[in-house]
């Protein structure tokens, strides 16, 4: 198993890899700004016996995405794309927001998301060649929650992937590859701090059902579980992971 992980220098994306290194996928963990912070993990994982690489790889950017996938190529045959990296840069309301922060927000989480799938896909649909393999696109709960006064911009691009999910999971059934989506709530990582808020992962807890923010390890097994075997059968659905909300 060869799994890239966009994002995976922290949070979600460092977990999840952390959780595939267990199970033993090689991995190719993109990051954008802190090469640092990606070499420990990959280091992390080496040390559970799997080959690791940390690739600067910024999923707006095509010659980026392409040296994700040169990555992965030298390490074997591409199996797996965790599509992670995400980020909500901002919290306001819609008409306090800037147009360019809204185009950033929709362009990492939505076309970086779609750019990754396309790439992942000219190389494991069993139509082009591939081998087939699994492709998990990490959305959020507020896709059908909406977000008002955080970030409805970013709800509407994670409601883009969680539609990217279900169509490209009918367009690739035939071509042995099956597309899933996890959806968290309220997880407790420095992408709060990132939109200039780092204690809302405390604030907005009060509003989750479980009475508190989840740990990047409580969403990580559901990514691998849906990237695994074991999910054979699973195709076109969305996990939500959010302890009720
Ligand atoms: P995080 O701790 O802030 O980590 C974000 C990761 O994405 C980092 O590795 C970061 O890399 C990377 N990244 C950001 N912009 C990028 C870009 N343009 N190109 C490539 N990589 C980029 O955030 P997180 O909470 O783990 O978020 C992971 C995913 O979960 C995101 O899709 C997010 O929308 C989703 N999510 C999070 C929550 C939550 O409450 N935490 C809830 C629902 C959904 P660098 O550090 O190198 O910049």
């Amino acid at each position: 198993m060869l799994t890239i992980v966009t994002g995976g220098s922290r949070g979600i994306g460092a977990a999840t890899a952390l959780h595939l290194a267990g199970e033993g996928h090689d991995l190719v963990l993109g990051f954008r700004s802190d090469p640092r912070a990606a070499e420990q993990v990959a280091e992390q994982a080496r040390a559970r016996g799997v080959r690791a690489v940390a690739v600067r790889a910024d999923v707006t950017s095509e010659p980026d995405i392409e040296a994700l996938f040169t990555a992965a190529a030298d390490l074997g045959r591409l199996t797996g794309l965790v599509n992670n990296a995400g980020l909500t840069a901002h919290i306001a309301d819609l008409a306090d927001t800037p147009t360019e922060t809204i185009r950033h927000v929709l362009d990492v989480n939505l076309l970086g998301a779609i750019l990754c799938a396309r790439r992942a896909v000219q190389v494991m649909s069993t139509r082009r060649g591939g081998e087939g393999g699994a492709i998990v696109n990490v959305s959020s709960s507020g896709a059908t929650l909406g977000s008002p006064h955080e970030y409805v911009h970013y709800s509407a691009a994670k409601a883009g992937v969680e539609a990217l999910t279900v169509g490209l999971s009918k367009e690739l059934a035939a071509e042995g590859i099956r597309v899933n989506a996890v959806a968290p709530g309220l997880v407790r990582t420095d992408i709060h701090a990132g939109a200039g808020k780092p204690e809302r992962v405390e604030t907005a807890a009060a509003r989750v059902p479980a009475g508190r923010a989840g740990e990047p390890e409580e969403i990580a097994p559901a990514i691998a579980w849906l990237l695994g075997e074991q999910a054979s059968y699973a195709s076109g659905a969305v996990l939500r992971v959010a302890g009720g909300l």
